[in-house]
C-alpha cells in the first residue's frame, strides 16, 4: 500500500502585496481509502472574487472526485473529453451555487484548475490542467508537464469559460507499474522555474520542490529556496505562487538534466536561448531543417538527441538542399506528444542515412511554417531564475555582441583585463 505524502506552499505575489490584495491561489488535498486528490486553482487577477472562486473550485474538485471513487474513469478513456466535460461542468455549477448563496455575481470570479486524482481502488491515476496552471507528472520513464497549449493564448482558459474541456490537457496513467512517482502542481507564478509554458518540459529545478515533501517542514523548505530568489528576481516572480506536491516516493528522486541545444561552435544552450551564448548563432539557423514535430516537439527532439552525441552532431552538420520531388513518408501515428520520450518513428537507426535525411528535410521544407510555430516558445523573454542563470546578463551581452564587433571585442578585452572572461557558459 502506498504511503502518499503531500505538501503545499502558497505565497501572496509582490504585485498583489503592493495593491493590498490577497493571494488568489488555492490548494486542497483529499484522501480516503479509495482515492487521493490534489487540486490547485489560480484565481483570475482581473476579477474581484477570484480568490473565492478558486477556493470553491479546488474544494469542489476534491469532493466530486472523491464521490466518483467507485467509477473506473479508464472506461471512458476513449472519450476523456466527455469525462472532463462532466467534471468541469459540475465544478462550475458548484461555484455558481456557492456564489448565488452569497449573492455574488458568477462573472465576478473565475480560476484555472489543475488536479491529480489517484484511484487506490482501481490502481490508476488521472491528471488534468485547464489554463496556465501546470501539473508536472514525475515518472521514472521521463517527467511530463501538462499545461496550456497555444490554443487559447489571448487570456488563460478558465472554469467559467464556454467549453473549458477543449482547453484542458490530461493524462491517464497506471500505478501498478511503479512508473509514476508523484506530481508537482503549480500556478503560472512558477512558469519558467518549474516548467515551460507551451511545452511538456519539467525543469530539473523541480527536483528540489518535489523532494521537499520528504522533509519535516515542506513550507519552510520551499520558502528557504524561494525567498532569496524572489528578492533577487522580484520583477520576474511577482505573481501569486502556489505549489502542491503529491508523492509516493520514499526517498529523494534525481531528475534528468534539462535538454540543451548544441551549437555548431560546440556550446550548449538552454532551450529558452534564442541565440548561442558563446558565438551568437541564431537557433533558427542552426536547426533550420529539423522537423521537430516528428518528435512531438522541440523539447522531445532534444531529449532524444542529447543522449545520442553522434546523432546530435550529425544534425547540425550543414545538410544538402532537399529535393522537393521526393514524397515525405506518411506518418499517421504521429500526434502531439502525450508521452515524453515518444520514440520518433521516422528515425530508427543513428546516425540517419542519407535517404532518411532527405525524407525528413523534404517534409521539413513543406512544414516550414509549422516548425517555426512550434519553436515560438523560444522567444527568449524568460529564462530560469535559478542560481546558475542570469538571463538578462546573458541577453545584454549578446545584444552588445550583435551590435558591433568592436563593442563586443571591447567587452571581452575589459573582462580579460579584470582577469576573467564573461560567464557565457552556465554549465
Ligand atoms: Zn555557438
Amino acid at each position: 500500500m502506498d504511503n502518499w505524502k503531500y505538501g503545499q506552499y502558497i505565497r501572496n505575489g509582490l504585485r498583489h502585496q503592493k495593491q493590498h490584495r490577497l493571494c488568489q491561489d488555492s490548494v486542497f488535498f483529499a484522501e480516503d481509502d479509495n482515492c487521493v486528490v490534489a487540486a490547485l486553482c489560480d484565481g483570475i487577477g482581473s476579477l474581484p472574487e477570484s480568490g473565492l472562486a478558486a477556493k470553491i473550485a479546488a474544494i469542489a474538485t476534491c469532493m466530486i472526485l472523491q464521490k466518483c471513487a467507485g467509477i473506473d474513469f479508464r472506461v471512458h478513456a476513449s472519450n476523456p473529453n466527455g469525462m472532463l466535460k462532466d467534471l468541469l461542468e459540475q465544478v462550475d455549477s458548484y461555484v455558481a451555487a456557492k456564489f448565488r448563496e452569497r449573492g455574488i455575481d458568477r462573472e465576478s470570479g473565475d480560476s484555472t484548475l489543475a488536479f491529480v486524482y489517484i484511484s487506490k481502488k482501481f490502481g490508476y491515476g488521472f491528471a488534468a490542467s485547464l489554463g496556465d496552471s501546470a501539473v508536472c507528472l514525475i515518472q521514472k520513464n521521463g517527467n511530463m508537464c501538462l499545461t496550456e497549449s497555444n490554443a487559447h493564448s489571448e487570456s488563460t482558459a478558465t472554469i467559467n469559460m464556454r467549453t473549458p474541456w477543449e482547453y484542458t490537457k490530461s493524462d491517464v496513467f497506471e500505478l501498478n507499474d511503479d512508473n509514476f512517482l508523484g506530481a508537482v502542481l503549480s500556478s503560472d507564478g512558477m512558469d519558467g522555474v518549474l516548467f515551460a509554458k507551451n511545452s511538456i518540459q519539467v525543469y530539473k529545478n523541480t527536483e528540489f520542490y518535489f523532494n521537499a515533501v520528504q522533509t519535516d517542514d515542506f513550507e519552510k523548505t520551499i520558502a528557504s529556496k524561494l525567498d532569496p530568489m524572489i528578492e533577487q528576481y522580484s520583477d520576474f516572480l511577482d505573481d501569486d505562487i502556489s505549489i502542491a506536491v503529491l508523492s509516493r516516493a520514499t526517498e529523494d528522486i534525481e531528475f534528468p538534466e534539462d535538454p540543451t541545444w548544441l551549437c555548431s561552435c560546440g556550446a550548449r544552450n538552454t532551450l529558452d536561448d534564442t541565440y548561442c551564448s558563446v558565438c551568437g548563432s541564431d537557433f533558427m539557423d542552426v536547426y533550420r531543417n529539423v522537423p521537430f514535430e516528428r518528435f512531438g516537439g522541440k523539447t522531445q527532439f532534444f531529449m532524444y538527441a542529447n543522449s545520442r552525441p553522434e546523432y546530435e552532431r550529425n544534425v547540425i552538420k550543414p545538410q544538402p538542399a532537399a529535393k522537393p520531388a521526393e514524397q515525405p513518408r506518411a506518418n499517421p501515428a504521429e500526434k502531439p506528444a502525450d508521452r515524453p520520450f515518444a520514440k520518433p518513428r521516422a528515425v530508427s537507426s543513428e546516425p540517419m542515412s542519407d535517404k532518411q535525411w532527405k525524407n525528413i528535410l523534404t517534409s521539413a521544407a513543406q512544414a516550414d511554417g509549422k516548425v517555426k510555430q512550434g519553436t515560438r516558445v523560444i522567444k527568449g523573454v524568460k529564462g530560469k531564475p535559478d542560481e546558475k542563470v542570469r538571463w538578462w546578463q546573458k541577453r545584454s551581452l549578446l545584444v552588445a555582441g550583435a551590435t558591433t564587433l568592436a563593442v563586443s571585442v571591447t567587452v571581452v578585452a575589459l573582462h580579460k583585463r579584470n582577469g576573467k572572461l564573461p560567464d557565457t557558459n552556465h554549465k
